[in-house]
């Protein structure tokens, strides 16, 4: 992908804060981060978002997010981690190279990544399952 921003970043071609290199994964300090140390792990090959990335890229995204999340606790005295993907731009996606933030989280950092809505009944909940599962 001539034109990816994240691709240019992997091949080095454009600078970035480089964390972690292997021949599969790069992972870089995001430019804007919600937290000091967050960071986010690309695949080196162009993959859009999640819909179109190999497993066995994802596991071993897996891994190293773990591995990561390690290192900030160990180095930044992190307490948490939250690790998010979009895929796709309803999902706010902004960059279309597939990435995982790994954001470490710290007590009273005063952030809120709330994912929870609103309690719904036992049926609704069955019929979005049935749906799922037809
Ligand atoms: P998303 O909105 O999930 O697609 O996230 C894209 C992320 O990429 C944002 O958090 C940006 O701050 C980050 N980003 C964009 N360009 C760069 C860059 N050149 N170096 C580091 N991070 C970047
Ligand atoms: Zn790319």
């Amino acid at each position: 992908m001539d034109n990816c921003i994240f691709c240019k970043i992997a091949k080095g071609d454009i600078a970035s804060f480089k964390i972690y290199e292997d021949d599969t994964l790069f992972a870089f300090l995001d430019i804007n981060p919600v937290v000091d140390g967050h960071l986010l792990i690309i695949p080196k090959t162009h993959h859009e978002n999640i819909f179109d990335t190999p497993d066995e890229v994802l596991e071993k995204i897996s891994i190293l997010s773990k591995k990561l999340a390690i290192t900030l606790k160990e180095k930044l005295n992190a307490k948490a981690v939250n690790i998010l993907n979009a895929s796709g731009k309803e999902a706010q996606q902004s960059v279309f190279h597939l990435h995982f933030h790994i954001i470490p989280r710290f007590e009273n950092d005063e952030k809120n990544l709330s994912f929870h809505g609103e309690k719904k009944e036992a049926k609704d909940l069955e019929r979005v399952k049935e749906m799922l599962l037809s």
